[in-house]
């Protein structure tokens, strides 16, 4: 979990400050400690944020090379002696890591044997004793840490640093993911490209079981088994800039913005709007083994599952097919029955969430095809299924996902267009979704031009403690979806349920201080969903509703306060709805006087079980 940066350079002494402005761009994967390292200047740590670190960081930190780490606990209290750089005994070996040593007590006991004393509760810190064991035998670094490397059991992506060999760093990974950045002079090791961008687009993804070399000049990678493999190297085309604020008040606010043009970036090329086809080129390879599906589960966790909850909808209607929503850490656990006529569909937005992961690994050992939709290019999930898709929503740094929640619906609705046309879905019926698709990224905008009449509800609402949201149909995973946000960024009580299931238990918390979000789009539903708001508004409950522009006149007279979303056809609406829930979770944590973008407790990708 969390962030690793390291450097290793010829231009300067300004590592420090280097890991620094890498560490920031890394923040948003959620963290909570954080630390630095130089060969030249030892180790500074603290519990909270960047900007504490770099308080305690004193102007004469120089260094031209190190590591440095955001620390998501999972062995050990976030304290200052449990984050991470670690060190050997001696002080000569350094490391940071993310992921879970599962081993670390037996080793630990046979290192305590040997006379090694530990300062810290984190599994990590058996690492460096460990190496530190091997260099008295090997007196060779990379032995020493490839020794060490086999003895763990459990996940890690790692740096490491020898004081002995300063500008020579080390990288590990297994099953936490691990990037080489490749400048001129200099070279990087990071979580994820971020902090990588503002220095070189030039960069390689390792795989589970590499190891690898990095010096300013070059870089090598073995196999933990010693042998040497070569790994392809990837150009980025994100920006640096695109990782910043771009002058909103949170990444929160910037992202959701930023959904015209991610639905647009999401449909570039891949709809043939005159024939009513969608081309998706990451499922070409397998599109004649997709003909022969007859039945498709799909695996995700928190939003994403969300999302799959509405693809369940849009696949079954259009393409006809069987399809399962399963939480990837509940399907790991059981004995899903698959065969080679299922298809497993991962949907992760960082494409490392670990259960959606683990989820992907079991259909492929079952025989299943497995897909992902997947918006980090290079990811674990995007590089171990089949085949995919990606959303190219571009990198989302606000904890609660939005822009890449919409992009996955609109993969979704490409999907169903994809499979609906290979199983019978009519041309007429293909065009109708392509042309509702290309006419989504002006609807959307329309509701953000709006944003200010959300902000205002949320003022409203401010001193509401729960909130229930229903809807029907299509828009039953969006009453999700808008409790979720709610929860994650206000921490308050917020209640998704399917309209019709309110009967059977929610209603009853409902009463004049207990407000409730209606999705009420003109729709198959729309009847039934009037029927429920008469049923809450005869408890006093107060109601917003979502309601169809221009096509609805009866829902008004019924509720407290209406939010109007411009008219799509159904199984798109679940889209136009997502915006003014995300806004109104945004601006309801803002009014709280909480970080919309730093929600606690929440890590953005979840790494770890
Ligand atoms: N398991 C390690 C610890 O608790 C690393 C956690 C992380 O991934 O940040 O220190």
């Amino acid at each position: 979990m969390c962030g690793i940066f390291a450097y290793t350079g010829n231009k300067g002494k300004d590592a420090g400050g280097i890991l620094l402005d890498g560490l920031l761009s890394l923040e948003y994967r959620g963290y909570d400690s954080a630390g630095i390292f130089t060969p030249e200047s030892g180790s500074i740590k603290t519990p909270g944020a960047v900007a504490e670190l770099r308080k305690k960081v004193p102007k004469e930190f120089a260094g031209k090379s190190g590591i440095a780490h955001l620390r998501w606990a999972t062995h050990g209290e976030p304290t200052e002696k449990n984050a991470h750089p670690h060190s050997s005994g001696d002080g000569e070996i350094w490391v940071v890591h993310n992921g879970i040593i599962e081993n670390f007590k037996e080793l630990k006991h046979g290192l305590e044997k040997k006379g090694h004393v530990f300062l810290s509760d984190s599994d990590t810190e058996i690492l460096p004793h460990l190496v530190e064991e091997h260099l008295k035998h090997t007196k060779d670094f990379e032995k020493a840490a490839l020794a060490a490397l086999n003895e763990l059991r459990g996940t890690y992506g790692i740096a490491m640093q020898y004081k002995g060999e300063p500008d020579k760093l080390i990288a590990a990974r297994m099953g936490s993911p691990i990037v080489l950045g490749l400048g001129n002079g200099e070279h990087f090791i990071a979580s994820d490209p971020s902090p990588i961008l503002p220095h070189t687009k030039q960069v390689v993804f390792l795989e589970d079981g590499d190891v690898a070399v990095i010096t300013p000049e070059g870089h090598g990678i073995k196999k933990l088994d010693s042998s040497n493999v070569s790994r392809a190297t990837t150009e980025i085309d994100w920006n640096a800039e695109e990782a910043q604020k771009g002058g909103h008040e949170h990444f929160m606010l910037k992202e959701m913005m930023e959904m015209p043009e991610v639905v647009e970036n999401t449909l570039r090329g891949r709809l043939i709007a005159d024939k009513g086809l969608a081309k998706l080129g990451g499922l070409e390879e397998v599109a004649k083994q997709l003909e022969g599906i007859e039945r498709i589960i799909i695996v995700a966790c928190g939003t994403a599952y969300y999302a799959g909850l509405v693809g369940e909808y849009m696949l079954e209607e259009h393409a006809g097919i069987p399809v399962e929503v399963e939480l990837g850490s509940e399907f790991r656990y059981r004995s899903p029955v698959l065969n080679q006529r299922t298809a497993v569909l991962a949907i992760s937005q960082s494409g490392e969430t670990i259960d959606t992961l683990e989820a992907v690994r079991e259909g492929k050992r079952k025989g299943a095809l497995t897909l992902g939709i997947v918006n980090t290019v290079g990811s674990t999930i995007a590089r171990e299924t089949d085949a995919g898709v990606y959303n190219h929503a571009g990198p989302e740094i606000g904890v609660a996902s939005t822009k890449a929640f919409v992009s996955q619906l609109v993969v979704l609705a490409l999907l169903a267009i994809f499979l609906g046309r290979q199983r019978g879905m009519s041309e007429k019926q293909g065009k109708e979704i392509a042309k509702e698709l290309k006419a989504l990224p002006k609807k959307i905008q329309s509701i953000l031009d709006k944003h200010t009449s959300v902000e205002a509800l949320a003022k409203k609402y401010v001193g509401s403690r729960d909130f229930l949201f229903i809807g029907r149909k299509y828009n039953m995973p969006i009453a999700y979806e808008g409790a979720l946000k709610l929860k994650e960024l206000s921490y308050i009580h917020a209640e998704g349920c399917g309209a019709g299931e309110m009967k059977h238990g929610p209603i009853a918390m409902i009463d004049e201080v207990f407000p409730t979000f209606a999705i009420a789009s003109a729709d198959a539903v729309y009847e039934k969903m009037l029927s429920n708001i008469h049923e809450i508004r005869a408890r006093k409950g107060p109601v917003v509703a979502l309601a169809t522009e221009g096509a609805d006149t009866r829902v008004e007279e019924l509720v407290q306060d209406v939010i109007y979303v411009p008219k799509t056809i159904e199984m798109l609406a679940p889209i136009l709805n997502a915006v003014p829930l995300h806004l109104f979770a945004y601006y309801f944590s803002r009014e709280k006087g909480y970080n919309p973008d730093r929600p606690r407790n929440l890590a953005k990708s979840v790494t770890v079980e």
